[in-house]
């Protein structure tokens, strides 16, 4: 009798081993991560750098994760010595000093200046990669900040017209006083870069934050979506949680960057070309979601430039991709398309958030 409730027990364990065991390879095929986990091959490695005049940081899951991070760091110093406006190797700084004389430049410069003109011109000129002498004149590029007469700014903004760059081959050409920045579009531009060297080397979930611009490969190793707080324009906070997978999340705001004059009057770093003065149209932020991190960055300045009905009206024109808008009321604006994938932070449940549609 003893004997036999052994026997039983025995059985019953073994059934349910085997079944646990069934269970385990069955989740293993149908689970990827789950697998790789196991075989140890799926491995994190992360790397820190500053470049571009920001703290970079770069997390990837994959086989040889550090190799490739390696080598996206290097893809991003590069960038970053092509298009620095003060290294005086750089491609930027020889056009800027260039006195009207062609320059030729390197493949990457050609590429990213094509982008960056098309967009410009896309965008009705509120992405105007040419306004270097008018952010200049404000103090943005040396943080000596003053606030110019009008007369200067109407005397600076001649020398400002993406038109009037001329891009033939790889010899790019600007007329005399004209000067680039590529600063509203180098960090989502290399941050592809940096991504299509992970891809590459088969990684297949990583996040990259360059500077705030995040730009994510495939879902979490966990196959959830990346969950990316959005800050808060008005405090150090989050407003709230935006659950995305392979997607560029870049904002242009304001409160970046800005100084405030004697008369308490705030000045941000983003330049109206219409005008040449800071952008003050009552938005405090544009957040771009799009699968390219140089187009999030691209619109994300242009589209802050535009404020809330401009910004509106080329969103339903393009539909090709999302955005969330703060005005400096505290009120959100979202596109469709990202509303469900998006959550307000309780503390912040008193803020109006209107979908766009
Ligand atoms: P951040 O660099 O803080 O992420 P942006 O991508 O919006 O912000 O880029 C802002 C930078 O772009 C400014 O610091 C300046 O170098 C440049 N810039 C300012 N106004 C314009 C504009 N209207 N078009 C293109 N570039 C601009
Ligand atoms: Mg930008």
């Amino acid at each position: 009798m003893n004997d036999q409730l052994k026997m039983s027990r025995q059985r019953i364990l073994y059934v349910v081993l085997t079944v646990l065991l069934v269970c385990g390879i069955l989740a293993c095929i149908f689970f990827p991560q789950l697998r790789s986990l196991f075989s140890g091959r799926q491995q994190e490695a992360q790397k820190n750098l500053f470049a571009m005049d920001t703290y970079i940081t770069m997390t990837a899951y994959g086989t040889e994760p550090e190799a490739a991070l390696e080598e996206a760091a290097r893809r991003l110093t590069e960038a970053e010595k092509l298009w620095s406006v003060t290294d005086p190797g750089s491609d930027i700084y020889a056009l800027n000093h260039s006195h009207g004389q062609g320059v030729t430049v390197s493949e990457d410069t050609k590429d990213i200046l094509s982008f960056v003109l098309e967009m410009a011109e896309e965008t009705g000129g509120a992405l105007e990669p040419t306004i270097y002498p008018v952010l200049t004149a404000w103090g943005f590029t040396t943080e000596e900040n003053r606030v110019p007469n009008a007369s200067e700014i109407t005397s600076l903004l001649a020398y400002v017209g993406y038109d009037r760059v001329r891009l033939e081959g790889n010899t790019v050409t600007l007329e005399p006083g004209m000067m680039l920045d590529l600063g509203a579009v180098g960090k989502g531009y290399a941050g592809d870069l940096a991504a299509e060297i992970l891809r590459e080397r088969d990684i297949t979930s990583a996040l990259l934050d360059i500077g705030g611009n995040i730009q994510t490969i495939g879902s979490r190793p966990d196959g959830n979506p990346w969950r990316l707080g959005l800050r808060d324009p008005f405090s150090d906070g989050i407003l709230g949680v935006l659950e995305i997978s392979n997607m560029a999340v870049v904002t242009s705001g304001s409160y970046e960057r800005y100084f405030v004059a004697e008369d308490g009057t705030r000045y941000g770093h983003i330049i109206d070309p219409e005008t040449g003065y800071p952008v003050d149209n009552g938005l405090a932020a544009v957040t771009i979601v799009v699968d390219e991190g140089r187009v999030g960055d691209a619109l994300s300045t242009a589209l802050f430039v535009m404020g809330l009905e401009g910004a509106a009206e080329y969103w339903r024109q393009h539909q090709d991709f999302d955005m969330i808008l703060i005005t400096d009321e505290g009120a959100i604006y979202i596109t469709e398309g990202i509303a469900d994938a998006f959550s307000l932070n309780e503390e912040h449940g008193d803020m109006a958030l209107h979908v766009l549609q």
